[in-house]
């Protein structure tokens, strides 16, 4: 749709963040525009299995999941960089590119036996998704897809995830 060519063209390239060489996406001009935005949250939904609660993952994650949520009428949960929970269910490390991080899943959200939906903005290796599914399971549900806005392809997210569905809007 046009909504949705537009909405490609306003996703930012930044040459060298966080760190030299690398070409950083930034979706936030994406999400600032009301039918880019809509086009996008409807693009990651349309194909998605049915699913029960959504996992959105800190930050852009955040916006994103909420109203993929939203508009498909389920609850959504924030999943958490380490120290912002005042009650963690779980807790996953992982190793990045260079070094680790920690995602937190909070107390009292997800009920064994839901079906997740994993929503990030964008999929790049993979690990961050991988390690929110991690957390989903270990609460006793079962994560029957990953929706994202973008997908850098070159970095093998995809395959990471092996025949977990995938659904994404762009890819770069
Ligand atoms: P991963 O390598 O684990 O797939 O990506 C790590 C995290 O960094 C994810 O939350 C992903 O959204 C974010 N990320 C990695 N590269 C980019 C990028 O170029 N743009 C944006 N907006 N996020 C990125």
């Amino acid at each position: 749709s046009g909504d949705l060519e537009r909405a490609r063209g306003l996703i930012r390239e930044v040459p060298d963040f966080p760190e030299p060489g690398v070409l950083f996406r930034d979706i936030s001009p994406v999400l600032a525009d009301a039918e880019a935005f809509r086009a996008v949250v409807y693009g990651m939904v349309r194909q998605a299995p049915e699913f029960d609660l959504v996992l959105g993952v800190e930050a852009r994650g955040f916006l994103l999941g909420a109203a993929v949520a939203y508009a498909c009428g389920t609850g959504v949960v924030g999943v958490r960089k380490p120290g912002k929970l005042p009650a963690v269910a779980h807790r996953v490390d992982y190793t990045l590119e260079y070094g680790t991080a920690t995602l937190e899943l909070p107390e009292d959200t997800v009920r064994p036996g839901q079906r997740v939906l994993v929503v990030d903005d964008v999929l790049a290796t993979g690990g961050t998704v991988l390690a929110t599914c991690e957390l989903a399971r270990r609460a006793g549900a079962e994560v029957v897809g990953v929706a994202v806005a973008l997908e850098l392809s070159a970095l093998g997210g995809r395959e990471r995830l092996s025949d977990l569905p995938l659904q994404v809007v762009f890819t770069a």
